[in-house]
Order: structure tokens, then C-alpha cells, then sequence
């Protein structure tokens, strides 16, 4: 038997960055909102793990300055305080060497020949003309290979690409998404640690969804969409009760949302997510009583798809004298390795760049197969043109936001398409109210 709760003029369904962003600025502009979130915590994969004062986000995590995620933060007053990471090492053949991110670092860098130097520069010299969207359909690799010449600068950019694109496949990835990172870090060189872990993010927008007066539904999960000739009419709760909407926003994994709204008839954004590739990566977090080697915070492996950051020398997310070190490897999604290979080659890369960790070991966390991004852009599917839009076609009046949504890399697409998803919203509202259709 169905329930007809009264009627609420927006259903958000996910409680990530994704929902709650769009939920915060849909009160804002005086609507009403029900958020479902069907875990017994907010967060999704922005949540963090407090362990006596360790910090655990879900992998590593940083704010990309200068993108959406900064920008709406901003736009919605939620305040962090925040550590910037520097001191970066690459590891070659078991030796450390600085990464060569300023003029002055390249210059006296004892890796690179003069050869190399002078590539390096003419490639940043040169990577503000590009027009990124011309490199949509061609792979990461291809790029690499049209455009470096010497095989050290290559396999410097290579592993450089895979930490930014959190993904090992460089034949599969469009060098659009290389490109756009390379030419925004160029813009926008600092990167955030968050003090408290991504949690202190989560726990700001849900303290704007409270003051908000968003209905907040915690535990529930939302088992599908209602539609009725290509018009959304609410949404269906695991208990068989309705909640009647005028829009309902999928902010849900793209698998997810195809469950939810699919009903066996022919849908694009099914054709759309059957093919999809996420960006998956191993992540091992090691909370420590000390740090073994302040010398080497965070390390680049130029010779294998692997990384470290000691968050906590930049940013408080373990106790006083601690550490808490996050480590990833970038998995290529279509050829996965064994996990417990994978996690030893983190206990590997933690070997060589801060031996003596396991004696001053407190706790450890290991996420095999992590999606960091929910749709990678593939140059088969034309870089971020592959990737849908925010409105859902054939049905009016639902919406879908998240990391898969539009152009942008991790959780800079869900703000922009959570900003995107509540201006439509806005605007259909204010139609319908202008014409008397309520
Ligand atoms: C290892 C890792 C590292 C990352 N590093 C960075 C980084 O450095 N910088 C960066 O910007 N981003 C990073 N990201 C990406 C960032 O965490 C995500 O883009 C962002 O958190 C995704 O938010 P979302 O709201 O789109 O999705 P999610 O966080 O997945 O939220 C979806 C929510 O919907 C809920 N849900 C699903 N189905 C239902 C249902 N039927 N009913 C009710 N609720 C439902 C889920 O429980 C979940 O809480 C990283 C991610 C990972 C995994």
C-alpha cells in the first residue's frame, strides 16, 4: 500500500557533497527540501573517520584551489582551516629526488639532463595555447607521445598524469582532463590539506542544511523515482511509502541513479552508464606515533602509478607528536590487479620513503578498489562531452549532480552541477509559480 506524505517541492536523494550542495542552495532560494541519505551518516565518500584523534578521510584527499569545490564553499560561508603541502619527492630507482616544480628547483635539479630541462620548459611554455577541448577523442598517452620527445620527461609527465587523473589507464583517458588539470595548476599551483579531515566540509554544509530548515532523512534509502508521462511525481521509500515532488535530484552514483529511475524501457542514460569507466584506486592510510623520515612528506613515484603525502606535517589531522600518512596507487579500471598486491605495494612504497613505519604503527586502513570518480572522460567517448548533463532527458523535472555530471575532475563537478541542478530548479519554480500551475 502506498503513503502520500504531503507534498515537498524538492527531493534530493544522496547526502554527499553533490546533494548537500544542492540542497543548500535550494533553501536558499526558499524551497522546500527533503534530503534522503540512505547510510546512517552524511558525507558519502567525503566522509572522514575520527580513530583517537586520527584522521581518516576515505583516501587521500586535497581542494584544488581555483575550481568549483573552493568557489562554492565560498559561495555557501562554510570556513576551513587548511595546511598546504610542498616539499614533494620523486623516487626513482630507489633514490629521492626534488620534483622540479619551480624555475629555481628545475635549474639545479640532479635527475633531469639540460635536454630535459629545456623540454620541460618549452612544454609549460606552451600549454597555455592549447585549446584543451581540441584533445577530447585523443588519449593521455598518444598526447604524451606526440608532444615529449625525451623518455625521462615523459615518464615524469606520465606519472604525473596518473596522480591527476587517479587512474593508470593513460591509453583510455582523454588528454582533454590532463590538459585542463596541467593548465589550471598552472593558474592555481596551491593545494589544501583540510584541519579535521574532509568531515570539517561535510559537517559545514550540514550545519547551512539545518539552519536551512532541510528536512533531512538519514538511514532511508530511496528505492525509485516516480514518474508519469515524462513528468516526475516524487519518489518511492524502501517501506513502499511515496513522497510526492515537484523535482527530484538523483546526487547518487551514475549505477545508482539508473537503478533508480530505470524502469526496463529504453533510456539514454542507461546506454550512457553500461559503458562508462570509473577512475579506481587502492588507498592505505597508516596512522603512526611519530614520523619516521621528516625528510621525505610527500613522494612521486616516477617508477611505478603510486604516491604519499604525511598529511599531517601540513595540516591537523592526527594528535600532537603523530602522523597519518595516506598512500595511493592508481589502478587502471579495466585491468585490475590483485588487491593484496596492491596493498603490499603500498606497504612497499612506505618501506622505502619512511622505513620503520610498522614499529610505530597505531592503525591502519586499506580501501582495495576505491572509485575516486564516478565516470573517467575516455577519448573513445570524446573527453567531458561523453559525460551527461544535468537534466535527465525524456523525464521533466529530474535532475542529476555528482562527480559524473559535465566537465571537471573529483568533486569540482558536483558543486558545478549542483549549482547548475538548483538554478534550473529556481527557475522552473518560478515559472510555474508566475503561471498559477502549483
Ligand atoms: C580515494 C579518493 C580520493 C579523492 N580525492 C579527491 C581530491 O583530492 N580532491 C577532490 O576534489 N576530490 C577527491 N575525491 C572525490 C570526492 O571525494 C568525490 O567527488 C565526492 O565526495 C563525491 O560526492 P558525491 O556527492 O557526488 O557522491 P558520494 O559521496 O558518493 O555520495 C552519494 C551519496 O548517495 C547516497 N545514496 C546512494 N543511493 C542512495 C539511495 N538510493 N537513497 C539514499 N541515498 C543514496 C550514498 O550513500 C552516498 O552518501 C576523491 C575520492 C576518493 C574515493
Amino acid at each position: 500500500m502506498e503513503t502520500h506524505f504531503k507534498q515537498t517541492d524538492v527531493v534530493v536523494i544522496g547526502g554527499g557533497l553533490a546533494g548537500l550542495s544542492t540542497a543548500c542552495y535550494l533553501a536558499r532560494d526558499g524551497l522546500s527540501v527533503t534530503l534522503f541519505e540512505k547510510s546512517t551518516n552524511l558525507g558519502g565518500r567525503a566522509a572522514s573517520q575520527n580513530h583517537d584523534g586520527y584522521i581518516f578521510n576515505r583516501g587521500i584527499h586535497a581542494i584544488y584551489t581555483g575550481g568549483a569545490l573552493s568557489e562554492v564553499l565560498q559561495d555557501l560561508g562554510i570556513t576551513y582551516r587548511y595546511g598546504v603541502p610542498k616539499d614533494t619527492f620523486l623516487l626513482h630507482r630507489g633514490q629521492m629526488y626534488p620534483f622540479p616544480a619551480s624555475a629555481s628547483s628545475l635549474l639545479t635539479n640532479r635527475l633531469l639532463t639540460i635536454g630535459d630541462k629545456f623540454e620541460l620548459v618549452r612544454l609549460f611554455s606552451t600549454l597555455p595555447r592549447i585549446n584543451a577541448k581540441d584533445l577530447a577523442s585523443m588519449s593521455v598517452q598518444e598526447w604524451l607521445q606526440r608532444t615529449i620527445k625525451r623518455p625521462l620527461v615523459r615518464q615524469l609527465m606520465a606519472t604525473t598524469a596518473c596522480v591527476f587523473v587517479y587512474s593508470s589507464a593513460l591509453d583510455l583517458v582523454s588528454a582533454e582532463v590532463f590538459v585542463t588539470k596541467l593548465q589550471h595548476t598552472l593558474k592555481h599551483p596551491v593545494v589544501h590539506y583540510v584541519d579535521g579531515g574532509w568531515q570539517t566540509l561535510v559537517d559545514g554544509l550540514r550545519r547551512v542544511v539545518e539552519q536551512a530548515g532541510i528536512h533531512i532523512e538519514v538511514g532511508k534509502r530511496v528505492t525509485s523515482v516516480a514518474y508519469e508521462h515524462g513528468r516526475v511525481q516524487g519518489v518511492r521509500l524502501s517501506n513502499e511509502s511515496m513522497l510526492a515532488a515537484s523535482s527530484v535530484v538523483l546526487a547518487t552514483s551514475p549505477q545508482e541513479a539508473v537503478k533508480l529511475i530505470d524502469n526496463g524501457a529504453y533510456s539514454p542514460l542507461r546506454t550512457i552508464v553500461d559503458s562508462l569507466v570509473p577512475a579506481r584506486v587502492a588507498c592505505l592510510d597508516v596512522a603512526l606515533s611519530c614520523l619516521p623520515d621528516p625528510r621525505y612528506p610527500v613522494v612521486q613515484d616516477l617508477d611505478h602509478p603510486r604516491f604519499m603525502s604525511a598529511q599531517s606535517v601540513y595540516t591537523r589531522v592526527s594528535p600532537e607528536d603523530g602522523a597519518l600518512i595516506s598512500t595511493f596507487k592508481q589502478l587502471d579500471p579495466l585491468h585490475l590487479t590483485d588487491q593484496k598486491q596492491d596493498e603490499r605495494d603500498l606497504e612497499d612504497l612506505l618501506d622505502t620513503a619512511q622505513p620503520g613505519w610498522r614499529n610505530v604503527l597505531v592503525k591502519r586502513s586499506f580501501l582495495p578498489r576505491i572509485e575516486a570518480v564516478g565516470m573517467l572522460p575516455t577519448a573513445s567517448g570524446g573527453g567531458y562531452a561523453g559525460r551527461p548533463g544535468p537534466e535527465v532527458p525524456g523525464i521533466a523535472h529530474l535532475y542529476l549532480a555528482g562527480d559524473w555530471i559535465g566537465t571537471g575532475f573529483l568533486a569540482d563537478p558536483c558543486m558545478e552541477s549542483a549549482r547548475q541542478v538548483a538554478r534550473l530548479i529556481q527557475h522552473e519554480h518560478s515559472l510555474t509559480t508566475t503561471s498559477g500551475l502549483r
